[in-house]
Parts: structure tokens; sequence; C-alpha cells
């Protein structure tokens, strides 16, 4: 399952075949959208953006909203390129004179005006992006503070949209890692520092891992590790995937568990 980085860059895609430019094809193949094609046709695209796991994007008077679930998928092709052939179900094309998008086997697509965002049963409970380059840490911090969630232990609630949006599994241990902060705590035990820490993690962390391609940790540590024999998988986190492997501040092992249903792995001496 794609984490926010990985959402916010598959967006990213999107928006450069896109942004500026006016659709001169459209088309729909779904119950919810289907005939609606007019709205969108010759109009320009406005803005592409990932939400967490839904994907907006706004034309003319209206916004496409999308959510992959489990089998959704976009591509992009010059419109020259035909799709590779597949077994997924065309819902939605979107082309200009260069590009074509493509959304495929999608299941929750909705066209929504500007003002029913807010409200969107999905949109609406999101808490900040992390995902997002504009996040704010004021609005990170605020999460992290708020007495809300202060009862609920941090293996859980990192997962959880509607305290931070675009947090998946293996950006939940490594915050935790960056942050110093052992999966077993309550938001309600962390002192000041421990919050400013957890906001902060949480950003710069997504941050990396949205520029270089889901590695988390920095590109020179990276780099030695590949060229003394690691794989990408044990070198590109700190401790996601690394149980039994020695933590790169204090030596001592990596430990795995499964919490919320999903592995889990930290450091028991670094994560207090
Ligand atoms: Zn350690």
């Amino acid at each position: 399952m794609p984490e926010g980085p990985e959402i916010h860059r598959a967006a990213n895609r999107i928006a450069k075949a896109l942004v500026g430019n006016t659709l001169s094809e459209v088309e729909f193949h779904y119950k919810t959208v289907e005939g609606l094609e007019h709205f969108f046709l010759n109009k320009e695209v406005e803005y592409v953006k990932a939400r967490s796991k839904g994907l907006l994007i706004s034309v003319g008077d209206y916004v496409m909203y999308s959510h992959n679930q489990l089998y959704g998928r976009w591509t992009v092709n010059c419109s020259t390129t035909k799709p590779r052939p597949t077994n997924r179900s065309l819902r939605v094309l979107f082309g200009n004179e260069k590009n074509t998008a493509r959304l495929w086997s999608a299941t929750d697509i909705e066209i929504l005006e500007p003002w029913e965002l807010p409200g969107h049963p999905y949109l609406a409970k999101l808490g900040p992006d992390v995902a997002d380059l504009a996040v704010q840490y004021d609005d990170v911090l605020a999460q992290v503070s708020n007495p809300k969630f202060a009862r609920r232990q941090l293996s859980g609630l990192m997962l959880d949209q509607g305290f931070l949006a675009g947090v998946g599994n293996y950006l939940r241990s490594e915050i935790l890692f960056d942050a110093g902060i052992s999966p077993y705590r309550k938001t309600g035990s962390l002192s000041n520092t421990e919050q400013k820490e957890l906001a902060k993690s949480a950003i710069n962390i997504t941050s990396t891992a949205y520029h270089e391609k889901g590695v988390t940790v920095p590109q020179e540590l990276y780099k030695v590790l590949r060229d003394n024999g690691q794989t990408r998988r044990q070198a590109r986190h700190y401790v996601f995937t690394r149980d039994g492997l020695e933590c790169h501040n204090c030596q001592s092992l990596i430990v795995h568990t499964r919490l919320s249903g999903r592995r889990l792995d930290y450091c028991p001496i670094c994560q207090k």
C-alpha cells in the first residue's frame, strides 16, 4: 500500500502532465461520474493535489475526488503512446495535446463543487498531511499536543489518518525512531520537548522519503551502507525491516514486533 510520499509523487506526475493545460479529451467510465464529461472538457486543469490517499483534480468549476482503495492506479503517458494491455478497467481519462492521464479500477470517484470539499466524509476527517510539502509545523504540533489523542498509544495513533495524514507503516517506525520515542508511549505522556521532536520528525522524515524516493536515512549514510554490501531494504531505513541488524546510533539490535496488525521495528535503547 503506497504511503503519503509515494501518493504525493504520483500526484506530482499527474500535475506536471495536466496543470495549466486545457483538456481536449475526457472520458468517464464509472456510474458516479458517467455523462459529466462536459464539466471538464475544454477547460483548464487548475490543480492536482493528494490529500492522504485521496486525489483532487480541479478543472473549471468542479473538482474530481478519487480514492484508489486497494486496486486503483493512475498512469501518465504521452498522448501518442498506447497504454499497455491490462486487466484493469479504465475509469477516467484526461488528455491534452501532449499527455494522457488514466485512472484504472478505482471505485471511489466523485465530482464535487469546491464548497463541498471541507465537508466531504473522507477529507473532513484528515489530520494535517505531513507528506504535503506545504504542511505547517504548528499544525502538526497542535495535533501531537491535542488532549483528544492523549490516551492513544503511538503505535496505533501514528497510522490514524485523522491524527497525521500521509503516514503509513514504514513512516510510523522511522518517525518514532527519529524522534527517539517508544511506540508503546501515549501522546499524553510526552514532554513538551518530545512533542516538538515528534512533530519535527514527522515532517522531516516524510519529506526525506518524498525527495529520496522512499529512503528515510540521509543519502550519505545510504551510499556508505550500499557500498558495504547492504541491500536496499537493509540500507534505506533506520529501523524498518532492519530487525536483527545494528542500530546506526547505539549498535544494539533492532527489534521487530507487530502493533495494530502491522510490522513495526524499533531500537529499544534509542527510543525511550
Ligand atoms: Zn539505538
